[in-house]
């Protein structure tokens, strides 16, 4: 009997009408574990190379693990996964709230979507047993209602639900997923995706809950965690100001992207502050399932142009810097407004933020002008401009057609030169992190296989000082400098990126585990043993990290990456312009050179391509001509 997880995983296939349960050995589930693990090894043997991201061929992957559900603060996430309509490159996102421990609860660790429905259906998942379900009447409506209907149609109110909204539907190819309102897999356009399967929403209830092999000893992991997450600086800091709290921080040290990563410095950052937001809109904290930190914010208010529900999930901190500083707009109550406006629609906050902040830098150099926005300005600062372009993306009406593409397609659309304002890396647009601050991250952003990704590898920031004494565990034992570009700086991100990386295939909270926050990496090893019963080690973790980061980059090779997308936006191979970090840039000769040092490192071939070696020492090397 397995422990920790069910032994089941759902497929469903629309074009056929049909359900059927696979039980996969218990082999497969250590070697993959779950989360980008389970996504990369379905899209590697589901999926021909070249396939339309938008066709019915696409699996579209749910991902647990196999510690989802299990008592401890931050082990509530889910991974969902394809070929991404944005990029053409491997896909994945992840959320937390309650969907990924309901799906466990009901019995199943992953779901996987295949085909396409002839008519707008739903899922209905429930204790065992699956029901497609039509959606003809949800179809066109929001996430708040759908979500609403759902749970009245179902007649619990305790139901889970993973929505799409109309930008979804309409196949914006930056739509994104929500459930509950609160928790969002907002990168990579699975929304989209989901949208082009005609599935509107997946509802889950559970009522079962995997064995766990030693429960006391799970327990007494769990009271240690949650003592420590108390007072942990880094966890006592997003108890109480959640991500916000991050923004005047980044901004005082030079690296918060401004007017469409142009400066590093925004001269408003004080009004969209945490001391700010906490003092007029914040209503209250808000969590995921069973985590102690309750980061996320709820936000209220009643008057005023820009009403706010608390039932959505408040402004984070990407949100408020990719309306906020990106756009050049101070006005706190109107960011918050325009993020609500996203998760309505259900478009990913952060590609919003950016393909408006490339709108308006185009209409600066009149590369757009009224002509081509139905006699609209679009001007930084100018928060109607970014609320009307919010609705106008989600429609699919006028520019907001063009700007549904991603900033990659929309200014090969435009022409005109458009594409000097378009930043995207692999064709995803960038999170806000300016890579000259924080060079670690800018490797994570060249090297993600999904293309621009913040969360690819902790940043460096964290690691200063006796912040370095975090990652000893990993053998790396001298502080990481954040503006230094050299070997070290590859090698921190090389072990970095797998450390993080066990909380992707485990599906973790990146604010709860290794290895900036309370969990560490010895107590962290003992709870998965715990939970599944194996005599688990930190080595087995980082190679289960490895493996599916391998997987995701033999995927994009088998799609046509090469080396050449391995790489960094123009901006900030220049130097940045103003404020502390005024002067600072990358060299692009030097990147590329500690670009080809991690292929080294990582047994990649000079084309990026993992050697038969590598395949080999994964036990990959049978699925490499997948
Ligand atoms: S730390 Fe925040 S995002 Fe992470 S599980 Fe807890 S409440 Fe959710």
């Amino acid at each position: 009997m397995p422990f920790g997880y069910n032994g089941k995983i759902l497929h469903v296939d629309l074009t056929r009408g049909t359900t059927r349960v696979e039980e996969p050995d218990e082999k497969w589930y250590r070697t993959y574990l779950g989360g980008t693990g389970f996504v990369g090894w379905y899209l590697l043997t589901h999926l021909a190379p070249g396939t339309d991201p938008l066709s019915p061929e696409n699996p579209l992957v749910f991902a647990t693990s196999v510690v989802v559900g299990a008592p401890l603060s931050g082990f509530n996430r889910y991974v969902v996964g394809a070929k991404s309509p944005l990029s053409g490159a491997f896909a994945e996102t992840e959320a937390g709230g309650y969907f990924g421990p309901e799906l466990k609860f009901a019995g199943f660790d992953a779901l996987v979507v295949h085909g396409r429905s002839e008519r707008p259906v739903y899922l209905w998942i429930r204790d065992g047993i699956a029901e497609i379900r039509d959606a003809s009447g949800l179809w066109g409506l929001d996430n708040w209602l759908t979500l609403e209907r759902l749970r009245q149609e179902l007649g619990d109110p305790r139901v889970r639900v993973v929505s799409i909204g109309p930008a979804g539907e309409r196949q914006v190819l930056f739509a994104c997923l929500q459930n509950d309102l609160e928790h969002f897999n907002g990168r990579t356009g699975m929304g989209a995706v989901m949208g082009a399967k005609n599935l509107k929403a997946i509802a889950v209830r559970g009522t079962g809950k995997p064995a766990l092999a030693d429960p006391e000893k799970v327990k007494e992991i769990a009271r240690w965690h949650n003592e420590r997450i108390k007072s942990h600086p880094p966890n006592v800091g997003l108890t109480k100001y959640g991500t916000p709290g991050l923004l005047k921080s980044i901004n005082d040290a030079g690296f918060l992207p401004t007017r469409n990563f142009r400066e590093g410095w925004f001269e408003g950052a004080e009004a969209l502050s945490a001391p700010v937001y906490h003092e007029t809109i914040f209503h209250s904290n808000s969590t995921c399932w069973a985590c102690a930190v309750r980061c996320k914010r709820r936000v209220e208010r009643t008057e005023g142009k820009y009403p706010l529900d608390r039932r959505f999930g408040g402004a984070e901190y990407e949100a408020l810097a990719a309306l906020g500083s990106m756009l050049g707009i101070r006005d706190l109550a109107a960011v918050a407004y325009g993020n609500q406006r996203c998760n309505l629609y259900g478009l990913d906050v952060i590609s919003t933020g950016a393909v408006i902040a490339f709108a308006m830098e185009c209409f600066e150099h009149g590369i757009l002008t009224p002509a081509d926005t139905g006699g609209r300005e679009l001007r930084w600062g100018d928060a109607e401009a970014m609320i009307w372009l919010i609705g106008e993306i989600a429609s699919r009406r006028g520019i907001g057609d063009t700007l549904a593409l991603g900033v990659k397609r929309a200014a090969a659309r435009i022409g005109r030169g458009a594409e000097r304002f378009a930043f995207h890396i692999k064709g995803q647009e960038l999170a806000f992190h300016d890579g000259r601050g924080k060079t670690g991250m800018a490797m994570g952003f060249a090297l993600s296989p999904t293309g621009a990704d913040h969360i690819e590898t902790p940043h460096d920031v964290a690691f200063q000082g006796d912040g370095i004494a975090k990652l000893f565990p990993l053998g790396l034992f001298d502080p990481v400098d954040p503006l230094k570009t050299d070997e070290a700086k590859v090698r921190f991100f090389f072990l970095g990126q797998k450390a993080w990386g066990i909380n992707n295939v485990l599906a973790l909270c990146n604010f709860t585990s290794v290895p900036i926050h309370a969990m560490t990496f010895g107590r962290l090893v003992e709870a998965v043993s715990a939970i599944t019963g194996w005599d688990v080690s930190l080595y087995e973790l980082m190679k289960a990290a490895e493996r599916a980061n391998v997987l995701a980059r033999l995927f994009n090779n088998r799609e046509g990456f090469t080396p050449a997308d391995d790489t960094l936006i123009s901006r900030w191979f220049e130097e940045m312009p103003s404020g502390p970090l005024r002067g600072k840039r990358i060299d692009p000769e030097r990147f590329a050179e500690l670009v080809r040092l991690y292929y080294e490192m990582s047994g990649w071939d000079e084309q990026g391509r993992p050697t038969r070696g590598k395949l080999v020492e994964l036990g990959l090397d049978g699925l490499a001509g997948a």
